[in-house]
């Protein structure tokens, strides 16, 4: 993690990224910190500022232009606060979030201002909050990164929920196979393979490329480790908007054990309307998934409305081929 690049100025050189970008970038990076650690740099490489790759973590000029309907808390998530850290949206289901940190900054991240300071410290309140709620029977470690966290502090936290006997379920919402593969080491996986909450890791995504060596070989090891895991994806112009990208996705995460879960269209968040795909175009994408993939290779496209009960599926159409 410590070997993220950070700085505009050298990832301008690894990449050749011409120097109006920089100037453009550096205001960028200012409001939300370039991060890229030597995986993804690695996925990446040999690409220019318009590798679908590259893009999805280049700070640009463009997102400190103000756009209408795109704002800080595009999802109201302070209105969904049950305890510090604790957000719950949906009935039976809890998101703690146990960290603000996360080993990437993807420039469309819709928690990209959130004010994690007000909700990451002591996790008693919120473990305090789920006990007492029985119809809390499944947990989502989410952030920032949950694998921000060290073995020692995730052992801790495991144990807390496991104890709660109304909790029945665990679900790690994480990009850290991609993005640092290394962090999911074995005495980590065995903690995670022997808990009782039978934990479910929902990684994110979003290009066939970010499965890099290394990545596949972590998907593998989660997998020795007996855990389940699905893929999220975010659907981005510039990045994945092609039949061609998201069928490769959806193909290559199979043959690291990983079943596609959710596509969201984006949230909007200020700073990252240039990723924007109109929702008529992403179901005609999905219904281009359906006429080519088996149906469980082909992810539920929804998209989040604050208020609802649940994520809300937006039908992908028929592509009306034969
Ligand atoms: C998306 C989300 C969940 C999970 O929803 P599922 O449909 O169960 O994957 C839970 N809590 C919050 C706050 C969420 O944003
Ligand atoms: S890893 Fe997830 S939470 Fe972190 S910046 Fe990327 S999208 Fe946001």
């Amino acid at each position: 993690m410590r070997a993220a690049v950070t700085d505009c100025r050298e990832l301008a050189v690894r990449f050749g990224l011409p120097p109006g970008w920089l100037a453009e970038a550096e205001p960028a990076a200012a409001r939300f910190g370039l991060r890229l650690p030597p995986a993804l740099l690695e996925a990446a490489a040999g690409g220019g500022a318009d590798d679908p790759v590259l893009r999805q973590y280049l700070p640009r000029g463009e997102e400190l232009r103000a756009v209408a309907g795109f704002s800080a808390d595009p999802l109201r998530e302070s209105g969904f606060r049950r305890a510090p850290a604790l957000l719950q949206k949906y009935p039976g289901r809890a998101l703690l979030v146990v960290s603000g940190a996360c080993p990437v900054h993807c420039r469309y991240c819709f928690r990209r201002h959130f004010p994690y300071a007000q909700h990451v410290g002591d996790l008693r309140p919120a473990l305090q909050a789920i006990a007492a709620d029985s119809t809390i029977e499944e947990v989502i470690l989410s952030g920032g990164d949950p694998l921000m966290l060290d073995d020692d502090r995730l052992g801790r936290l495991l144990d807390a929920l496991e104890a709660i006997p109304s909790v029945l379920r665990l679900r790690l919402h994480t990009r850290m196979p991609l993005a640092v593969p290394e962090r999911l080491n074995r005495a980590l996986l065995a903690r995670l393979g022997r808990s009782r909450l039978r934990p479910l890791t929902v990684i994110h995504c979003n290009h066939p490329r970010e499965v890099t060596a290394a990545a596949a070989a972590a998907l593998e090891r989660l997998h020795q480790a007996g855990l389940q895991g699905l893929n999220q994806a975010v659907l981005l112009r510039g990045v994945n908007d092609a039949a061609d990208t998201l069928c490769e996705l959806s193909r290559r995460l199979f043959q690291h054990r990983i079943l596609p879960y959710y596509l969201h269209l984006l949230d909007p968040v200020a700073g990252a309307a240039h990723f924007e795909v109109p929702e008529a175009e992403a179901q005609a994408l999905v219904a281009e998934m359906q006429a080519r993939l088996p149906g469980y290779l082909v992810p539920r496209l929804v998209r989040e409305i604050p208020g609802r009960a649940s994520k809300t599926p937006i039908a992908p159409g028929y592509s009306g081929k034969k």
